[in-house]
């Protein structure tokens, strides 16, 4: 399985609007690798760009440091999943599944024993003689996956596969793709718009807009430690309070905003003092009336979501999300005394 490098890679489509500006990413061998953004944000350019079907501008790409810039895509070693299944409607699925391997030469018997294979590892077994047309949306996609890993990719390529699946599908379909990815320790680059497929699969995270990587990371980082609003906003429900740091002993870092002074445990980077602070809904605790970071709010209105409730609250005219575990009926106008922990007192540039 290959490491992927992508270095000074820019695309425009058309002249005077960049997709992609110059990036730089970094992908080791066996990491599951998500590219998640906006739509129109310029993922797919990339991921076609390191497939082969998209020139880039300026730039290059290599596979385990050879640079396969200038390499047709036929050539890459490198097979991609569509989210349209793209299967031949005239053929059965062993026939689909085997498209690939007979296109490179592969005969019998490594090339039924490479399909059988394939078949198996996305659980479709006895499936060889039916037509793509007879099958469910999740087993079409099953064999547009079953044909991509029967070549043995060194990288493959993902984009949106799972969007026209409905919800329920669309969960199994993620343990199962990422269940086989590992399994094989295949280098894989996902593109998706959806954030929860993004934190729930990945192992790291490129987030993108404006053509530009936002931030790379753990979905753990991202989601805990963005590092502007963009990447904050896309990742989850935020509450953003603006504040000014205050001059204070060496190690803390401690703000003045509306609710209050919030103390961080987190180091704030040198410079302006007008900061933006980032608390995610469940990290303000209702009624810890000593901890550290305690403020006052009424609640204002809230929705019961059955294991959560999510409450809308006002602080000194400070307006916040807090999400409550478990089910409990609390009145508009209700006062309340909520907290949040230092560490999840997040701070943005
Ligand atoms: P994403 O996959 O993030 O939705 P795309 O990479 O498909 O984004 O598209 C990025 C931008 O490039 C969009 O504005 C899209 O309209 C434009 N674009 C994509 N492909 C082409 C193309 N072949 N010709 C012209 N413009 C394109
Ligand atoms: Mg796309």
């Amino acid at each position: 399985m290959a490491a992927v490098i992508v270095k000074g890679i820019s695309k425009q489509y058309q002249a005077g609007s960049p997709v992609l500006l110059p990036l730089d990413m970094c992908i080791n061998s066996g990491e599951f690798f998500f590219l998640l953004g906006p739509s129109g944000c310029g993922k797919s350019t990339l991921l076609r760009i390191i497939a082969g079907f998209v020139k880039p501008d300026t730039g290059t790409v290599s596979f385990d440091q050879q640079d396969i810039t200038h390499m047709p895509p036929e050539r890459r070693q490198a097979t991609m999943v569509f989210q349209n299944y793209a299967l031949w409607p005239h053929m059965t699925v062993y026939e689909n599944v085997a498209f690939g391997l007979t296109t490179s030469g592969i005969k019998n018997p490594e090339l039924d024993h490479s399909v059988k294979a394939a078949l198996e590892t996305v659980q479709l077994g006895g499936y060889d003689e039916r037509r793509p047309t007879s099958l469910s949306g999740g087993q079409q996609q099953r064999v547009a996956l079953a044909r991509a890993l029967a070549v043995n990719p060194k990288v493959l390529l993902l984009d949106e596969p799972l969007s026209n699946l409905d919800a329920r599908l669309r969960d199994t379909m993620r343990v199962e793709i990422r269940r086989i990815c590992k399994e094989r320790s295949l280098t894989a680059i996902y593109v998706t718009h959806d954030r929860k497929e993004a934190l729930s699969m990945a192992d790291r995270i490129a987030v993108i807009d404006n053509g530009t990587i936002q931030q790379t990371g753990t979905p753990e980082e991202l989601y805990n430690r963005p590092a502007n609003r963009f990447v904050a906003s896309f990742l989850g429900e935020s509450n953003f309070v603006s504040g000014t740091l205050l001059p204070c002993k060496k190690g803390e870092t401690v703000v003045e905003t509306a609710i209050g002074n919030l103390t961080s445990a987190l180091q704030m980077p040198e410079g302006n003092p007008e900061t933006t602070v980032l608390v995610r809904p469940e990290n303000i605790l209702l009624g810890s009336g000593v901890a550290p970071n305690s403020f006052d709010a009424i609640i204002e209105g809230g929705v019961f979501l059955g294991e959560t409730s999510v409450w809308n609250i006002n602080s000194n005219g400070c307006r916040l999300t807090v999400t409550e575990l478990g089910a409990r009926q609390r009145r508009p106008g209700e006062k309340c005394r909520f907290s949040i922990a230092p560490e999840n007192v997040v701070l943005l540039v």
